[in-house]
């Protein structure tokens, strides 16, 4: 999908609202099996952080990738970095086109925001402006430069945030933090009010800043999937740093362009330096001699569990039958009640679909070596990249999971753990399976070699119908080892 920018964002819009404006055109499905490039004059004005902002939310469009050209936006960020030597052009090819085209044009965009609780739920601020707001996150991965903590800093300078609004501040680098600290936009954050974290992911993930429930949160973080943020019952919305600034001072969703005429306030104007400190210090080269690394693992930190090469013969029942964006935050909860069992697989395990069903690993257990199916609806596995959600099922035995279509973050994760993502010849088979049908899949090594369907047989109903597996010849490889670990020792440990 070629995506044309035409324009020049105006005051008060920035980055954010561009990804914001194509999940509220294509939701959060539009993306899946598409590679998106962005292309037109309006990326002149575009820097490599804003591009990285709506490049890092490709992910919640479900697209495959984002692509932007290499131009000088990139030459100045690789210089700021004093990388520059590192720098290539790289523009498509002359004459090239595209299968799908959407346009934006920037000067037409207004402020959006992401209502609970799917990236998708895009509405312009001004129509939900007004609710009360009790908790404002700034940082992430999804708004890691320097100037979406300047701007907010500016918009906040010499004010107070809301009484009723908590302001957290989360760096996404030790670099930004050094640098808002050398450059005095810290401070003007603290004496708004703001609680200062460590640079990472923290309430993004649940770990921490955990909202009140049922009480507006307002975040520039990419995802708001229900629970993820720690809180059973949030409230969170997706939106720029200058919604979020803005929001903070009032106390309310604000589209940020009303600051003009309510408290008089110019949009800051924000040159990104030049010259900023650049600070590896604490980045350690890896040891000539890996092999001699000591893993120190106390009790909380267990080896990853060995997953078995593929086997020809499964007959399981299928454990979950789910419906469309099934996000990775509902396979493999975040929060600070699971995330200490990262590297604990057995426990973490224990998680797995417990907001969907609370029985679902003592059900899952029952057919740990046997093995058992998931079935899906469409984009399933969406959101975060997290590997537990393919470690743990395949952990507890899942052998295959059948949908519509796949996240393709997850749908490698799937393979990378050793799980076949099958996918439905007829997506109208969906309907005909239910909860705890008895599966079988036959033949399924030679299936795979010979890069056929699969003909699934549904014991229960007594019925078959037709799967796919497309898969390029190394994740072939990986399946039938069992996984890309089991594949790496075979290939390069061996
Ligand atoms: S948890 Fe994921 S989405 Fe959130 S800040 Fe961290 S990397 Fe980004």
């Amino acid at each position: 999908m070629g995506v044309k920018l035409t324009g020049k964002l105006p005051d008060w819009v920035s980055a954010k609202d561009v990804i914001l404006e194509m999940l509220r055109r294509h939701d959060v499905a539009g993306g899946v099996g598409k590679i998106i490039e962005y292309y037109g004059p309006g990326l002149e004005h575009l820097t490599a952080m804003d591009r990285h902002v709506i490049a890092n939310m490709g992910a919640e469009l479900g697209a495959t990738t984002t692509v932007f050209p290499s131009d000088h936006q990139t030459l100045a960020f690789l210089k700021q970095q004093r990388r520059e030597k590192h720098w290539k052009e790289l523009l498509s090819d002359p004459g090239a086109s595209y299968d799908l085209h959407e346009e934006i044009n920037l000067s037409e965009l207004e402020p959006l925001i992401a209502c609970p609780s799917s990236p998708g739920n895009v509405v312009p601020v001004r129509e939900v402006a007004g609710r009360e707001v009790y908790q404002v996150m700034i940082g992430s991965s999804a708004n890691p430069g320097m100037r979406d903590f300047v701007i907010p800093a500016l918009i906040l300078e010499n004010r107070r945030a809301h009484p009723r609004v908590s302001l957290d501040i989360n760096p996404s680098s030790r670099q930004i933090l050094e640098n808002l600290t050398e450059k005095g936009d810290l401070t003007l954050l603290i004496r708004a009010g703001a609680r200062i974290h460590q640079a990472g992911c923290n309430g993004c993930i649940g770990m921490g800043q955990a909202p009140a429930t049922h009480k507006i949160s307002l975040r520039t973080v990419p995802r708001n999937f229900p629970g993820r943020s720690g809180t059973k019952e949030d409230q969170v919305y997706l939106c720029s740093p200058e919604t979020a600034a803005a929001s903070a001072l009032t106390g309310v969703i604000t589209d940020p362009r009303d600051l003009e005429k309510k408290l008089a306030l110019k949009y800051p104007r924000y040159q990104e330096p030049t010259d900023i400190l650049i600070n590896t210090d604490m980045v350690f080269p890896p040891p000539a001699d890996g092999g001699s690394v000591e893993v120190i693992r106390g009790p909380n930190i267990q080896p990853l569990p060995p997953t078995e090469p593929l086997k020809t013969y499964v007959e399981g029942p299928v454990l979950l039958k789910l419906e469309n964006n099934i996000s990775t935050d509902e396979i493999s909860p975040a929060g600070s009640k699971v995330l200490p069992f990262r590297s604990n697989i057995p426990e973490i395990s224990k998680f797995t679909f417990s907001t969907i069903d609370e029985h679902f690993h003592n059900r899952a257990m029952k057919y740990q070596k046997s093995g058992s199916f998931l079935v899906a609806g469409s984009n399933y596995g969406q959101g975060s990249s997290r590997e537990h959600a393919a470690l743990a099922p395949s952990f507890l035995g899942v052998r295959a999971v059948i949908a519509k279509s796949y996240a393709r973050i997850h749908r490698s994760n799937l393979i990378n753990f050793g799980i076949l993502p099958l996918v439905f010849s007829n997506e109208h088979d969906w309907k005909g399976i239910d909860r705890d049908d008895v599966l079988v899949l036959d033949g399924i090594i030679e299936t795979i070699r010979q890069g056929k369907d699969f003909h699934v047989k549904n014991q229960t109903k007594n019925k078959e119908f037709l799967a796919k597996c497309p898969l390029t010849s190394h994740e072939r490889e990986v399946l039938l080892a069992g996984g890309l670990i089991n594949y790496m020792i075979q290939h390069h440990l061996s």
